[in-house]
């Protein structure tokens, strides 16, 4: 018997935890008995002309990088951590600032090993238990333990990215700017301020960048500083809210920057910061991240930021991106093509429980969805309205694993 099935066995459940990576309840064990996947951290195969490798799910993307970046290969979607897990990247089938481009992570899995509690260990891809390879991509871990996975590169020149950066007004310079500028980038994700209001609303800075042509392969060494104390308050309240993200959107220039920077900087600045969540205090932060589906999307994203700018409370970090209208192979996958916003929020209960609910009405209106992998809040009837495809995953779910998010958004 293997030791996540006999934790299984003692606690009724347990899930595999990668790095911990995920926002919400969706990395948690309803047994509160996880398996932790980090040990198993070799790369078992690469082959560096075609740039196929395979590797066990407890190497972080951070060290499939320092393997791949100086023989010239990329991952071809990253998240903005580099600390995710390969197991924890299909768990959720991330996605990047190239989703328009490239689409999700998932969909650069060829085949993986997924062990299954009744001691079965099934290769999975798009010809092979094609059931389950479609259930485990953005699964949520709930179908099995991937034991392995390969994953397919993207050949790059230089680890160095072009990027031009732009000050837009507001929301309708946003999308402007997106329909304009995302058909030419590999990447483009804008920083917006969401205490903005009138006639400023959703202004920010939109940021599109690409792999520069020429350069070093160089594997990025930046040194690294940690948030030394938890503060017994946020620094975040709704005045220094205000007061950041107007000197941030006002420190660029009107008009168009042009700079090349290392790609650590560019896709993981938080990564920099270790323990970056202790500026919002004893009680954390939550995230919220929605995506919203093309025809709703500019009034709807006016509608979010509106209510966010009004609640008196807010983000320092609000990310907007058009996602593409690539496929992922995967069964639950959150992102679609749409536009989807993610934001942080300061712990407090009773403010975020009555903002969220504002903001999830709007969701539900548009036909949007949250992303469970950052998610503590969300009602069941909500997530089954969004992810119909839940039954599906719950007949090829493996029984002994469970999940506190699957727990509470299916049973509820
Ligand atoms: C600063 C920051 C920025 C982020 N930016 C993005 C972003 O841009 N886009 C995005 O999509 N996400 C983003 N995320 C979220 C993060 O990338 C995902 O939650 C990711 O899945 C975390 O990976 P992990 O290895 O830490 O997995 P965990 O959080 O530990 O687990 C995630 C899921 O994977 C499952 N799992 C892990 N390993 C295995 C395995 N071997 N077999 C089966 N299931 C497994 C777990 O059961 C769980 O359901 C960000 C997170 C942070 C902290």
């Amino acid at each position: 018997m293997t030791a996540w099935q006999a934790l299984a066995q003692e606690h009724g459940n347990a899930l595999v935890f990668g790095n911990g990576r995920s926002y919400g309840d969706s990395c948690l064990a309803a047994s509160d008995h996880v398996l932790q996947t980090l040990p198993l951290d070799r790369v078992i195969a690469a082959d560096w002309t075609t740039g196929v490798l395979r590797a066990e799910p407890g190497v972080t993307l951070e060290q499939i990088l320092a393997v791949a970046i100086p023989r010239g290969w990329m991952l071809p979607v990253t998240p903005g951590t580099k600390y995710a897990t390969l197991g924890g990247s299909i768990a959720n089938d991330v996605h990047g600032k190239n989703h328009h481009v490239r689409g999700t992570f998932g969909r650069h899995v060829r085949r993986f090993g997924l062990a299954r509690s009744d001691g079965n260990v099934l290769e999975c891809s798009a010809e092979l238990h094609a059931d389950l390879y479609a259930a485990t991509i953005g699964g949520l871990g709930l179908t099995g333990l991937i034991l392995w996975a390969e994953i397919q590169l993207m050949p790059i020149r230089s680890s160095l990215i072009d990027v031009r950066n732009i000050r837009f007004d507001n929301l309708d310079e946003f999308f402007e700017l997106s329909t304009r500028l995302d058909p030419l980038h590999e990447y483009s994700v804008a920083w917006v301020d969401c205490q903005s209001r009138g006639q400023a609303l959703g202004r920010g800075i939109f940021m599109v960048g690409d792999h520069a042509q020429d350069g070093p392969l160089e594997v990025d060494c930046r040194k690294k500083r940690t948030v030394p104390v938890t503060l017994p308050i946020p620094l975040f309240n709704p005045l220094t809210l205000r007061a950041f993200n107007g000197l941030y959107y006002h420190r660029q220039p009107r008009g168009e920057t042009r700079a090349k920077v290392s790609y650590d900087a560019y896709f993981y600045p938080l990564d920099s910061l270790l323990e970056w969540n202790r500026i919002y205090g004893r009680k954390g932060f939550q995230q919220y991240q929605c995506v919203i589906p093309p025809e709703a999307a500019r009034d709807a994203t006016r509608a979010i930021l509106d209510a966010i700018a009004t609640s008196g409370t807010g983000s320092f970090l609000a990310v907007l991106k058009r996602c593409g209208d690539i496929r992922s192979p995967g069964l639950l996958s959150f992102p679609r093509e749409g536009t989807s916003l993610a934001l942080d929020f300061p712990q407090r209960d009773a403010a975020n429980a009555q903002l969220f609910s504002r903001l999830d009405a709007i969701v539900r209106e548009a036909s949007g969805r949250l992303y469970p992998a950052k998610d503590a809040h969300m009602s069941g009837e909500d997530f089954r309205a969004a992810y119909p495809q839940w039954e599906q995953l719950e007949t090829l779910r493996d029984p002994a694993m469970l999940s506190r998010f699957w727990e509470r958004t299916t049973r509820t």
